[in-house]
């Protein structure tokens, strides 16, 4: 296993590219340490299939450096870093057994049968799949053949990175859930540092203690999942975390102080810096609350949905849509409020990126 290095990281899929537009990835720096379950998450053709490729090498980028515990290996081809690699869908023999497909990648590498029957048979019983070991691959399920694809993945204990590509877009709803779990355990069993690629934020937040979320090309924050429900450090993640999303409206910075219309709003603290640019508030759904004639925020309430546990409202205030997330009583469609915005949590953003800092102030 080793610790990942992704150093000033650029590419394009054109042969002569010219402004920032034409690059899949525009500029990475990441590291990935050794060990760490990761997610890397983003709308679907944000780059996170390029960036595995580019880890994996089927990709040379077109500019930057791929370090594998601080060895170069930029220019070495997939065969020569060491890596699995667990597709979309399922890359496996079709006329091979279970149990030959499973031992597939570590006889290539010449290891002795006894392992091999050791390691065939541990993958097999914790990805509960020891009954098919004499079935001939031909004739699984496309579930199981998925399955069985992830196992190769996994069944060599000496790799530097598992990597996922959106693994369970094949895999039956049900299954689904209970192959993510069972991915966290065998994590935290192999041990080997794993990056599961996904545009979903359940599979993204449930496996990773590590979430690195990007949008169009680049990273935009890198955090835990506690760290990305609590500050976004991009009004995207604020929009792509949770159900619905960060309310994000445009508001007029004056003298410091952010406007929403003609009403003033507390933020969390003061600016990190003061800039030009476009400015919007960000404030999660859940800390809003709705009084009948507070002294915050007038809005009419659009509409009510209740979603089991809690209440969404959708109000419209300076005819932005803002939602709130009500635990008890909530109003109906129509009436006239003043929305609350839970200070802590209000933040600034300029040009999508945080721009305030927390605490200071009264
Ligand atoms: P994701 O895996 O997040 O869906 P990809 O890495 O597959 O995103 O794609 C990132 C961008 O690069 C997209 O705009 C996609 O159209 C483009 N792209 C991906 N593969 C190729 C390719 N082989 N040739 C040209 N463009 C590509
Ligand atoms: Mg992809």
């Amino acid at each position: 296993m080793a610790q990942i290095k992704l150093s000033n990281l650029r590419h394009s899929y054109r042969p002569d590219p010219r402004g920032d537009d034409d690059y899949a990835l525009k500029k990475i720096d990441l590291t990935w340490e050794d060990g760490g379950a990761y997610a890397l998450l983003g709308p679907s053709g944000c780059g996170k299939s390029t960036l595995l490729n580019i880890i994996s090498g089927l990709l040379v980028p077109s500019e930057g450096r791929i370090l594998f515990d601080d060895q170069d290996v930029t220019a070495l081809p997939p065969a020569r870093r060491n890596i699995a690699q667990v597709f979309q869908f399922p890359v496996i023999y079709d006329t091979m057994t279970v149990y030959d497909n499973l031992a597939f990648p570590l006889r290539n590498r010449g290891r002795d049968e006894d392992i091999v029957r050791q390691r065939v048979m541990a993958i097999a019983e914790m990805l509960e799949v020891s009954d098919m070991l004499n079935t001939r691959a031909a004739n699984l399920s496309p579930d199981n053949k998925q399955k069985i694809s992830m196992g190769r993945g996994l069944v060599r204990e000496d790799v530097n990175v598992v990597m996922f590509d959106e693994p369970l877009t094949v895999i039956d709803p049900h299954l689904k859930w209970k192959l993510r779990s069972k991915l966290k355990e065998l994590h935290q069993r192999v041990k080997a540092t794993m990056i599961y690629v996904t545009h979903d934020q359940t599979e993204a937040l449930t496996f990773a203690d590590q979430v690195v979320v990007m949008q169009d090309g680049e990273v935009v924050q890198i955090g835990t999942p506690v760290d990305l429900f609590e500050r976004h450090a991009h009004t995207f993640v604020g929009h792509f975390i949770g159900s619905p999303g960060m309310n994000v409206l445009p508001c007029d910075v004056r003298g410091g102080v952010a406007f929403f219309g003609d009403k003033e709003l507390d933020l969390e603290g003061p600016l990190a810096k003061a800039g030009e640019g476009r400015a919007e508030v960000g404030i999660r759904p859940e800390f809003v609350s709705i009084s009948g004639n507070g002294p915050g925020v007038p809005a009419t309430v659009r509409k009510v949905s209740d979603v089991g546990r809690h209440k969404v409202v959708e109000a419209i205030a300076f005819d932005q849509r803002v939602h709130a997330i009500l635990e008890g009583e909530a109003p109906n469609a129509g009436d006239a409020v003043t929305l609350e915005f839970k200070r802590s949590q209000t933040r600034l953003y300029m040009d999508g990126w945080l721009a305030s800092t927390p605490g200071g102030g009264a």
